[in-house]
């Protein structure tokens, strides 16, 4: 079942993502985002969420006419990106951003991360700490019964520091930005023709002055936004909210949009939305910012954009 909210199209049910398998025939190199989970802190299951989704973070980026390659977090949308590999292994790299659960609690339900010839290449901040050992800190009994070493044979872990990378045919940048809680690390990814930058968790060092009076722009988000033709940004609290949740670590929609008029950001993607966040209070919130100063799209589990030399939703289906 499909309905069309503005010009972008909302999968409703299970197969959300199933629904948008990569499409081929494209004359351009372009970069295709998979929104699998975009839900913060924890999963939301329930009526009152089912037309934003309640998965985790997780986003899955694809070379056109390809399957995708590199995933931008493990939440439990990560399961959504089963559907959208079909019967086929998943071959590429995921990058962790922060190692908190909404973040990475997917992994081990990731079914096409066990399929024969699956090569699952798990990479997280560095922090002084053997990468796969800091995973096991959670992911080990008694807290949970399966280690990361028990995912597949071809699983490996390692740790990122800051700096330039190239994975799976896309240029990586990787800069330690403000959160709360472990280190954390936002992205810029391009193909050459396209860019994003992923910033899921990410607030403000202070709160005011700074643009719009929520905070001053940290420089690494800078960077990472700079002239990115979507940035996909932590929208967890409204503007009223956020003095008094700014400690937790989240952001809103208007520093999002101001990061990305201060770095050039062609559009701006609301993410990570609060578990509180009912579908009604997110049209609410998404509601706000049809008319800005940069266009905004309020990301749901299932939809999917394209970056390359334009920025553009997929065909309704
Ligand atoms: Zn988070
Ligand atoms: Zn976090």
């Amino acid at each position: 079942m499909a309905a069309i909210v503005g010009k972008w199209c909302i999968e409703l049910g299970p197969s959300a993502c199933a629904a948008r398998r990569p499409s081929s025939g494209s004359p351009e190199p372009r970069v295709q985002i998979f929104f699998c989970g975009t839900r913060g802190s924890m999963p939301t299951p329930g009526a009152a969420f089912v037309r934003y989704g309640g998965h985790t973070s997780c986003v899955a980026l694809a070379h056109d006419e390809a399957r995708p390659s590199l995933v931008l977090d493990a939440g439990s949308g990560l399961v959504n990106l089963d559907g959208l590999l079909g019967a086929e292994p998943f071959r590429g790299t995921i990058l962790i951003g922060h190692l908190h659960w909404d973040h990475t609690h997917g992994m081990p339900f990731f079914a096409a991360g066990t399929r024969p010839g699956h090569r699952v290449r798990v990479l997280m901040p560095a922090q002084g700490e053997d990468a796969e050992r800091l995973l096991a800190r959670a992911m080990s009994p008694p807290h949970f019964p399966v280690e990361p070493t028990a995912l597949g044979n071809g699983w490996r872990f390692g740790a990122l520091d800051e700096g330039d990378y190239e994975f799976e045919g896309f240029t990586v940048l990787a800069r330690e930005i403000p959160h709360k809680g472990g280190r954390t690390f936002g992205f810029r990814v391009s193909d050459g023709t396209g860019a994003i930058a992923y910033l899921s968790d990410h607030h403000p060092l202070a709160l005011g002055p700074g643009p719009l009076g929520v905070g001053e722009l940290h420089p690494a988000g800078v960077t990472l936004a700079r002239d990115v033709d979507l940035l996909i940004h932590d929208a967890q609290y409204t503007v009223e909210e956020l003095p008094e949740f700014a400690h937790m670590g989240h952001s809103c929609p208007e520093y999002a949009i101001a990061l990305a008029l201060e770095s050039g950001a062609r559009q701006v993607c609301l993410y990570h939305h609060s578990p509180r966040r009912t579908d009604v209070l997110l049209d609410e919130l998404a509601a706000r910012f049809t008319v800005a100063a940069v266009s905004v799209t309020t990301a749901f589990d299932g939809l999917t954009m394209t970056v390359g030399r334009r920025v553009e939703p997929e065909p309704a289906t």
